[in-house]
């Protein structure tokens, strides 16, 4: 595969894939998504995910090695010099940074989301399976069949949903903690900044689809108003605390998706 050929491709649009929700399957502009082109490729061939298969690591070597040669060609195009990056302290930096984020109360508060997310469905097992037979036995005694299929639906979408959510609002929580402080006000980059904007703006996507998930959830099973309220409480409030730290998120422009 030649990547540098792919990203002359003018059907892919640049930095898609730094501010989706990575979930391909229920993407509409996979056409669209050079790393999807990269993992459909792989995906045709099941010993390029074999970790003892030499060709995976040649294959790895070479994408490194282009992606850095794409990076020295931007960089000189643009007229910047990466020679002078004194790499050490540059990593000894972004690491108390990545400690720093790790101690935020937006980190600590979407942690506890995933941990009370995961009780959730752990302790509540049960109701999904009375509700599977509830909903067969109104099947069995020809109750409207469509509207059966479509609350079934339903509910496994919003599992579904607020599954996929779960750790992804802490993962792009980090990453936008991370570089909203990694530099200080006078070496701050725009692109960072922005960047920092764009994932909180992933994060705040996934907040308002598991509220709206969890919504439906307790539609559904009414008998669990108090654990389902108890969620969606913390949940609302991390969403006002991430706009409030991330005042432009909202506005952000992801490429792709929010230019249609
Ligand atoms: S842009 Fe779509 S296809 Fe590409 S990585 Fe993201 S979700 Fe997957």
């Amino acid at each position: 595969m030649d990547i540098l050929k792919l990203a002359g491709d003018p059907k892919f649009i640049p930095g898609i894939y730094n501010y989706c929700d990575r979930w391909c399957e229920r993407c509409f502009l996979t056409s669209r998504c050079m790393t999807y082109a990269i993992d459909a490729e792989d995906n045709n061939d099941p010993s390029a995910r074999d970790l003892n298969n030499r060709a995976i690591w040649e294959r790895l070597h070479a994408i490194f090695r282009q992606t850095a040669a794409m990076l020295n060609k931007l960089a000189s195009e643009m007229g910047v010099d990466l020679t002078p990056l004194d790499r050490e302290s540059l990593l000894e930096s972004l690491s108390y940074k990545i400690d720093e984020a790790d101690n935020h109360e937006l980190i600590r508060e979407s942690h506890q989301y995933t941990q009370m997310a995961d009780e959730w469905f752990e302790s509540e097992y049960s109701i999904f399976e009375h509700k599977e037979d509830e909903l067969n036995s109104l099947l069995g005694i020809g109750i409207d069949e469509t509207k059966i299929h479509c609350e079934a639906h339903s509910i496994r979408d919003a599992v579904e949903v607020i599954r996929w959510y779960q750790h992804q609002i802490y993962v792009k929580l980090k990453r936008a903690l991370t570089h909203s402080c990694f530099f200080n006000k006078e070496q701050e980059d725009v692109i960072f900044e922005s960047d920092s904007f764009g994932s909180a703006k992933v994060a705040l996507i996934g907040i308002d689809r598991s509220i709206g998930e969890w919504g439906k959830l307790h539609e559904y099973f009414p008998e669990r108003t108090d654990s389902i309220l108890d969620i969606l409480v913390h949940v609302d409030r991390l969403r006002r605390r991430v706009e409030q730290l991330f005042p432009q998120a909202r506005n952000f422009k992801r490429p792709g998706f929010d230019d249609i």
